[in-house]
């Protein structure tokens, strides 16, 4: 078999990597492997419409078959890869198999950090795959109730869908604040309120003393002293990257296996891209981050093919993601702790963003809430005025009249 081009990793970052692989002129032999039995599908509704809509949802396919047919991409699902062996330049794969490889990309995402006195059992549960939605959504029905443990984007969002469902729905988040990563306090404090409104209970500061599983329910005791009662937990508490293959293979790791800004790691003909590596943001002077977002996913995957057939192209895009829960949706561009300031504009009937500067005046941040895409233009505004390291008038900014397009023209 010729060594081509292979990636590790058939979620978002990996197929888009395919794709750009394709797209970019390479005719060799390309390599997607996969461990799941899905064909690669998209995460961010399993959380909203795999719970919510009526009908028994199907996974939603970013490349079907036909797809990999006529891309001329060799797709091996439900076959993780085993071990990478450098000198030889070739993956192992789960069921013996050997591929060979001219250029490798690893792209294995994330996983969710388990709880250990949880334990396991069919009224735990994590939330990551297609079939872990179905499994959730198999019991969240009527008036069930569950507890959420993690009062995160996993945890809310799903505390969302399982109250539009009817269950009753407590979080629980260690944090004084939830969203306390990344999202600002006075955001997290209208998310904290819309879920409250909804009838969604939630505990911030609290540690879990234990959780029992009892014959009929979940006992989850609080060390404050309270306890809560429940169908089914759900621990969205965060998420790990997957190193293990670069990690065991001596690849540089660095929360996350650690890349430069063209997403190479210390093994030149290796890659990696997407939630399971770390890299320097150049918009923030460098600075080491991992991002577990989908667009993220996509634009690094796409890069990364780039770079693997020779374009030496840095990673120069701002993050951002978008988070819908109940009927409003939060939109982040940039890092939002990197503001040393922070000014407000109101877009009226609730919405408004938050923007953050630096030091120096640069906007380096912006935050926003509102109904449906009530602040999703201003924010993409503002992510290509982050981009060019825009030093906005503070007061222009906090004026809703003033177009941010504006800002960018000038
Ligand atoms: P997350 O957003 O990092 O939130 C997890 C929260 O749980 C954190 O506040 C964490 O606090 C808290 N926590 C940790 N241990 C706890 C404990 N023992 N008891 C109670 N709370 C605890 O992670 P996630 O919600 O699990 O999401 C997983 C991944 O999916 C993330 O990468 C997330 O970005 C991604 N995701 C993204 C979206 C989106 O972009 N819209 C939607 C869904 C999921 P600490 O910070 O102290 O650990």
């Amino acid at each position: 078999m010729p060594a081509g081009m292979v990636i590790v990793g058939a979620g978002e970052c990996g197929v888009r990597a395919a794709v750009a692989l394709r797209e970019n002129g390479f005719d060799g032999p390309v390599t997607l492997i996969g461990e799941e039995a899905h064909l690669p599908y998209e995460r961010p509704p399993l959380s909203k419409q795999a719970m919510t809509a009526p009908d028994m949802p199907l996974a939603r396919t970013i490349l079907d078959a036909e797809g990999f047919a006529r891309l001329g991409v060799d797709f091996v699902g439900r076959n993780p890869a085993a071990r990478l062996d450098r000198a030889g330049r070739a993956v192992h794969l789960g069921d013996g198999r050997i591929v060979p490889f001219e250029r490798l990309l690893i792209a294995t995402g994330s996983v969710p950090r388990r709880l250990a006195l949880a334990g396991s059992g069919p009224r735990i549960a994590y939330l990551r795959t297609f079939d872990d939605a179905l499994a959730i959504r198999a019991r969240l029905r009527g008036n069930c109730r569950v507890a959420i443990i993690g009062g995160g984007f996993i945890g809310l969002e799903l505390a969302a869908s399982a109250r539009s469902l009817g269950a009753g729905v407590s979080v629980i988040e260690a944090q004084p604040r939830i969203l306390m990563r990344g999202v600002p306090a006075e955001i997290a404090a209208v998310v904290h309120d819309l879920h409250r409104g909804k009838g969604v209970e939630i505990a911030c500061g609290e540690q879990i003393a234990s959780i029992e599983d009892e014959t009929h329910h979940i006992l989850i005791r609080l060390a404050g002293g309270h306890a809560v009662e429940a169908d089914l937990a759900v621990i969205g508490i965060g998420a790990i990257p997957v190193t293990s293959l670069a990690e065991s293979a001596g690849l540089a790791v660095d929360n996350g296996i650690a890349v430069d800004d063209r997403l190479r790691t210390s093994d030149p003909n290796i890659f990696a891209a997407g939630d399971c590596c770390s890299f320097p943001l150049s918009v923030y002077g460098g600075r080491r981050v991992r991002l577990e977002a989908w667009r993220n996913a996509q634009e690094q995957g796409a890069l990364a093919a780039r770079n693997m057939l020779g374009a030496d192209e840095s990673h120069a895009a701002v993050p951002w993601f978008w988070s819908d829960q109940h009927e409003m949706t939060l939109y982040i561009a940039g890092l939002a702790d990197e503001g040393r300031s922070v000014v407000r504009r109101d877009l009226g009937g609730g919405a408004f963003i938050l923007f953050g500067l630096a030091a120096d005046g640069r906007l380096v941040a912006a935050s926003g809430i509102g109904q449906g895409d009530t602040v999703a233009r201003d924010i993409r505004l503002a992510e290509m005025l982050i981009a060019r390291q825009a030093r906005p008038d503070p007061s222009a900014l906090a004026c809703a009249g003033t177009k941010l397009r504006q800002m960018l023209a000038a």
